[in-house]
């Protein structure tokens, strides 16, 4: 059973190339007060990225205890790889009054959402299929195979949107940035 919470959840999913990371960047700056997850991942770091900051770096063996042992409040494969976030860390964050970031896919969206009713749910979507090959080609970080199988993928997702309350649509950076601080704003 989840801890009763005063802090609010706030959970942002994206197909990878929609802008989500630049986006909970500017409302991370925007509120003070709202603490964003990190996550665990066995997935190796792509360049620039620090263990502790953009994600917990760990091994698929550490993964699986921490599931056996009840760990995740969520977790998910994704692309082959695991990612999850820490229960004690939310429930103790938001026993305290916190409100936290979360940066999810669907499948993690979902979970938390039935053990925290009360999250308020952000699909970020990208103007198309075509903007969004072109940013993750753009982003140099992932081979050919890979980003097809995220274009696949944020395909699947984009039919997931009706899951989440507030949907924005992130075709011009300065107007989504304000359309997340006002969806936060409205919460608090
Ligand atoms: P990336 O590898 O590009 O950082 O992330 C791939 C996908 O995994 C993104 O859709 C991201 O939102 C999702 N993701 C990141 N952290 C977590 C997590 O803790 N749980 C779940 N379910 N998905 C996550």
């Amino acid at each position: 059973m989840a801890a009763k919470s005063n802090g609010k959840l706030f959970i942002i999913s994206a197909p990878s190339g929609a802008g989500k990371t630049t986006l909970c960047r500017e409302a991370l700056k925007r509120f003070k007060d709202i603490t964003y997850s990190i996550s665990y991942t066995t997935r190796k770091p792509r360049n620039g990225e620090q263990d502790g900051i953009d994600y917990y770096f760990i091994t698929k063996e550490k993964f699986k205890r921490k599931i056996e042992n009840n760990k995740w409040a969520e977790w998910a494969e994704v692309y082959g790889n695991f990612y999850g976030t820490s229960a004690e860390f939310l429930d103790t964050s938001l026993a305290s009054g916190k409100h936290i970031l979360l940066d999810i896919d669907v499948q993690g969206a979902i979970q938390i959402k039935n053990r925290y009713p009360d999250s308020v749910t952000i699909f970020i979507v990208p103007p198309s299929l075509e903007t969004l090959r072109a940013r993750l080609e753009s982003r140099g970080t992932d081979t050919r195979q890979v980003i097809e199988r995220r274009l696949e993928a944020a395909k699947k997702e984009m039919g997931e949107k009706n899951l989440y309350r507030h949907v924005i649509i992130n075709d011009q950076l300065s107007r989504a940035v304000y359309e997340l601080i006002e969806i936060i704003k409205s919460y608090r």
